[in-house]
């Protein structure tokens, strides 16, 4: 198998597998000049995540957190192949990967397969419902930019049905009743975004129905936002009823129904509550091809959670040509954007010193066989420091969530403390540090253009 891709023989050839934090990340790093290298995602973009709750409620415009994967590599000195398409296996051993473009145009699936040297393996993860029924079908997802735009569309949706003459106030009720499910960063920032257009907007432009819309946060848990400081915790707990958002914890979603969801609540008793859109954030879970892929080394795979990598995140179970980051691992860091970009720079850096690795073993070869022994035994000394990779290092630099009402939390890393910080002025530090950590000059003047078009004229309330 193999296609016809532009092609130097004399590199090797990368295979990247996704175009999110950790791919992006490992391409705006790698010195192109050494390998081959194709970008394999389903979408010719990468997805800001941070900002994706905004997106939902219409604070910011879905362009403007997107960045065409072309963009990061047309400055490169060597031209990438970039392929839209969804990676649908490895083989490991053949060290190839089959690829299927699935998009409408073409009418029919087509599949390829390509032949890689090394793999970097970065397809993030998908939404866990844990099978729970109805949670598929029935609620909205936010982890895509579809699901913020249907969540969107969705919330529109009610808030117009819920206006339309003659409801009855039990269906205004229900309509009007947004149920979050999950209470991890994503789903206490959709709570607090969806407040925030409640507050900002609805509340001008349905006076009628915005006293009846409803924000429910149900958690499991003992208590919301686990990874955060106790302190964090209760601010966002005390912010949140004041904000009339409901927090359910140590209650759990059993099943999703087209108009109501059915909670187990604490104290076992179930209880069926109606709503009009439920928006499911429960946690990552692998997806199907890392799972498949998984299988194929299942003695050193055994982690139900993700990939397990040794400290060069090269996967278990492999010679050594696989490289998996991010949230298709399994590690003892979070499945976060700051861990999956540090681990692609990291690959790019460790790619960089193969590439010299593999050019001094080449010209030691050449040296042995002219018999030019004082050559060889400088270049030995010299591939004794490029042989052994160097770990990789999580280097934690805070954690940081927007929970509405202009206000924020945040564990800041000063030296070896945390400091916790919350309020306005948390607010606008989150906002500069994500305005700052957006990919390019374009998305900053997008989103700053949004936020303030936001302030000045309100959210778009065209349900498109
Ligand atoms: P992703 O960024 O998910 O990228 C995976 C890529 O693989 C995508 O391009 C996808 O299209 C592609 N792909 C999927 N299937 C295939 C396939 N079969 N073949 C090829 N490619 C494929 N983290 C933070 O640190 N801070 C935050 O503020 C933050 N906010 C978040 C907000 C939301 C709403 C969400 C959902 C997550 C947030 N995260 C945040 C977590 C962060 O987004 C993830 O940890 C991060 O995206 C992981 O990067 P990744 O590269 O592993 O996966
Ligand atoms: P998560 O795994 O952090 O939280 C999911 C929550 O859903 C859990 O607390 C779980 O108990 C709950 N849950 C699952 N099933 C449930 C059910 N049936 N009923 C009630 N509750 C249920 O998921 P997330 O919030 O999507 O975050 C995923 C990752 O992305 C995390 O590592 C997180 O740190 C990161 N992230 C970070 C930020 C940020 O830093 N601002 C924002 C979003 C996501």
């Amino acid at each position: 198998p193999g296609t016809q891709l532009p092609f130097d023989p004399s590199k090797k050839t990368v295979v990247v597998l996704g175009s999110g934090w950790g791919s992006t990340s490992f391409i705006k790093n790698l010195d192109m000049s050494e390998y081959n290298v194709i970008v394999v995602s389903p979408r010719n973009f990468f997805l800001f995540t941070p900002l994706l709750p905004s997106v939902a409620v219409g604070t910011i415009d879905s362009k403007s957190i997107l960045t065409p994967i072309r963009y990061v590599t047309r400055h490169k000195p060597r031209q990438v192949v970039v392929i839209e398409a969804d990676a649908k296996s490895v083989d490991p051993v053949a060290k190839t990967v089959t690829l299927a473009d699935e998009t409408e145009v073409q009418g029919a699936v087509s599949t390829t397969t390509i032949n890689y040297d090394y793999l970097v393996y970065a397809v993030g993860a998908e939404t866990q419902t844990f099978g729970i029924p109805g949670v598929k079908e029935h609620a909205c997802f936010m982890k895509e930019i579809q699901d913020a735009e249907t969540m969107r569309r969705r919330f529109m949706d009610c808030v117009e049905s819920a206006g339309f003459p003659g409801q009855s106030p039990e269906e205004i009720d229900r309509l009007l009743h947004m149920v979050v499910v999950g209470g991890g960063p994503t789903g206490v920032e959709v709570s607090g975004e969806i407040h925030d257009f409640l507050e900002d907007d609805l509340k001008s432009w349905y006076p009628e129905l915005a006293e009846h819309i409803k924000i429910t946060l149900v958690e499991a848990l003992p208590s919301v936002l686990p990874m955060f400081s106790k302190s964090l915790i209760e601010y966002t707990e005390s912010t949140f009823k004041e904000s009339k958002i409901d927090v359910l914890t140590k209650t759990m979603v059993k099943e999703v129904k087209p108009k109501s969801v059915v909670l187990q609540m604490p104290d076992k008793s179930i209880k069926e509550v109606p709503v009009g859109m439920v928006v499911w954030a429960g946690g990552n879970k692998p997806r199907d091809i890392s799972v498949d892929l998984m299988k194929k080394m299942s003695e050193a795979q055994t982690n139900r959670r993700g990939i397990s990598v040794d400290e060069c995140l090269r996967m278990q179970g492999t010679d050594g040509s696989i490289f998996a980051l991010g949230d298709c691992t399994a590690s003892s860091y979070a499945p976060t954007a700051q861990v999956a970009a540090q681990q692609g720079a990291y690959l790019a850096r460790a790619f960089g010193q193969m590439a010299h690795r593999d050019r001094i073993t080449a010209e030691l070869a050449a040296a042995q066989t002219a018999g030019d022994n004082e050559q060889a035994q400088t270049l030995q000394k010299q591939l004794s420091r490029y042989d052994r990779l160097r770990p990789f290092h999580y280097s934690h630099q805070g954690s940081l969530a927007y929970i509405g009402s202009d206000r924020a939390i945040a564990d800041i890393m000063f030296f070896n403390f945390t400091i916790a910080s919350s309020g306005v002025a948390t607010y606008l530090f989150w906002r500069s540090a994500y305005i700052s950590t957006l990919f390019s000059l374009r998305n900053r003047v997008l989103v700053a253009n949004d936020w303030l078009k936001t302030r000045i004229f309100g959210r778009d309330l065209a349900r498109d």
